[in-house]
Formats: structure tokens, C-alpha cells, sequence
């Protein structure tokens, strides 16, 4: 689970408040996307979730340990963004490895074999030995992905993973993700500016306007029941 209780984040001395009292759960292998305008806060969330930004205020649970004060590198976490963040110098192979070494004491051969299990799974066991800019887009993004899974996260944070891709690799990789989801039932929250992809793939779908919560539910109840207008016109309720 993660729990997200009355969690704020302000920059600029409160000038700006990126997330306002905000406060969900995510239940155990649930897959919850998140969707909002440019600027509402979806990225601070996953990043204050990751470690990577402190809240101003308010507690973050994964499972039963307050994380909020914990260091990024000690959360059982695993991010996956956009621009891939592949290190440019490194193999696949060691981009892969890399996040095991941090979060396992597995022995390198073991390291190894793990990254090729996962590779394998994943359909980039050829792809081993290249470097990320041998590789095309779809291609990075399958090895962000494995990166993120062979660490065997419980949680999974992915911040428009898809948002860089054509359409057709878009839905190659929803597929892939929603597979990896249903076989691993990985705790995962999920942003994206793509309202189908958020309604197709979310267990719950969260609506975030100006740092705050407008409605967390079903893609179906939320479509049929919206909170208010603005949740109505954006999950394309008819009127
Ligand atoms: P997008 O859909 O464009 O990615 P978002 O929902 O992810 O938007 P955030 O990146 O979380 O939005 O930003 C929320 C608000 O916080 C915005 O007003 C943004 O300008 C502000 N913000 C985010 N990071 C910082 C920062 N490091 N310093 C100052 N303001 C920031
Ligand atoms: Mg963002």
C-alpha cells in the first residue's frame, strides 16, 4: 500500500503550492492513474512518493513504515519517467544492473542472471550489450522499464511513461505494462496526460486541478458520477 496523508508541497517560500492537502490510498497490487492539467502537481506527488522532494507537509506510508523523512535511496521504489533517464555511457546490461546494486546484495553473476531473466521477459535480451543511443525510443523505454522491474519494487511510479512514443508503440507498451501488472501485481501509481489511457489502464483514476484532489474512483463511477464540472469535462462525461 501507499498512503498519502494530507501531503503538501510548497515552492518558493508558499508562493507556489504544487500539492494541497492531498490525501489517497493505494491498495496492494492496485493500479491507480493519475490525471490533471499542466501544473497540478502530478509530477511533485510521484517525486515527493520517490524521495526525490520533501513534503512541506503531511506523511507518506509504503505499507506500514512512514517514509516521509526517509532517503530516496532506502524506499523500495521504482520510477520510470518519460526521458527514460538511461545513463548514456553505460551497457543495457549495466543501466540494468545498476538498481539492483543499490537495493540488493545479490553477488554480480547473480545480478546478472537477474537482469537477463528479466530481459528476457521483457523481449531486450538482445539489446544487452548496446548503449542507450543505439537504441529507439520504444526500445529505451522497454529498458527503463526492465530497469525498474527486475529491482522487484513494491512500488511502481511512472510518470508519463509513454507520452515520448508513437501511437501504435504507445499501445505495444500499455499492453506490455498491464501484462507485467497482472502477473506481478505491482502497487503502482500512474501519471498521464492521455485521459483514455488513464481510464483504460487505472483500477481507480485520481483527478488532481491546482494541487488538489477532485475525485478518486472508478473509471466507470467516475465517468457516470463525476464530482464536479471540471471532473464531468475532463474524463468526457456526457452532460
Ligand atoms: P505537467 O503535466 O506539465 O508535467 P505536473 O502536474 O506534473 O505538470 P508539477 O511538475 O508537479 O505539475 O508542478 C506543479 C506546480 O509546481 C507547477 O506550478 C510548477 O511550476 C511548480 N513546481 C514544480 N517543481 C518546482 C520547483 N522545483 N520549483 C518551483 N516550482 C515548482
Ligand atoms: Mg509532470
Amino acid at each position: 500500500t501507499i498512503t498519502l496523508d494530507s501531503l503538501r508541497k510548497e515552492f518558493d517560500n508558499g508562493r507556489i503550492v504544487a500539492v494541497d492537502d492531498l490525501s489517497v490510498g493505494v491498495e496492494d497490487g492496485e493500479f491507480i492513474t493519475v490525471v490533471g492539467p499542466s501544473g497540478c502537481g502530478k509530477s511533485t506527488t510521484l517525486r515527493m512518493v520517490a524521495g526525490l522532494e520533501s513534503p512541506t507537509s503531511g506523511h507518506i506510508r509504503i505499507g506500514d513504515e512512514d517514509v516521509t523523512d526517509q532517503h530516496a535511496r532506502k524506499r523500495d521504489v521504482a520510477m520510470v519517467f518519460q526521458n527514460y533517464a538511461l545513463y548514456p555511457h553505460k551497457t543495457v546490461m549495466e543501466n540494468m544492473a545498476f538498481g539492483l546494486r543499490m537495493s540488493t546484495d545479490l553477488s554480480k553473476e547473480e545480478r546478472r542472471e537477474r537482469v537477463r531473466e528479466t530481459a528476457q521477459m521483457m523481449g531486450i535480451e538482445d539489446l544487452l550489450d548496446d548503449k542507450p543511443d543505439e537504441l529507439s525510443g520504444g526500445q529505451k523505454q522497454r529498458v527503463a522499464l526492465g530497469r525498474a522491474i527486475v529491482r522487484e519494487p513494491d512500488v511502481f511510479l511512472f510518470d508519463e511513461p509513454l507520452s515520448n512514443l508513437d501511437a501504435k508503440l504507445r499501445t505495444t507498451m500499455r499492453t506490455e505494462i498491464q501484462r507485467l501488472q497482472n502477473e506481478f501485481g505491482i502497487t503502482s501509481l500512474y501519471v498521464t496526460h492521455d485521459q483514455e489511457e488513464a481510464m483504460t489502464m487505472g483500477d481507480r483514476i485520481v483527478i488532481l486541478k491546482d494541487g488538489k484532489l477532485q475525485q478518486v474512483g472508478r473509471p466507470k463511477d467516475v465517468y457516470e458520477n463525476p464530482a464536479n464540472e471540471f471532473v464531468g469535462g475532463f474524463v468526457g462525461s456526457p452532460s
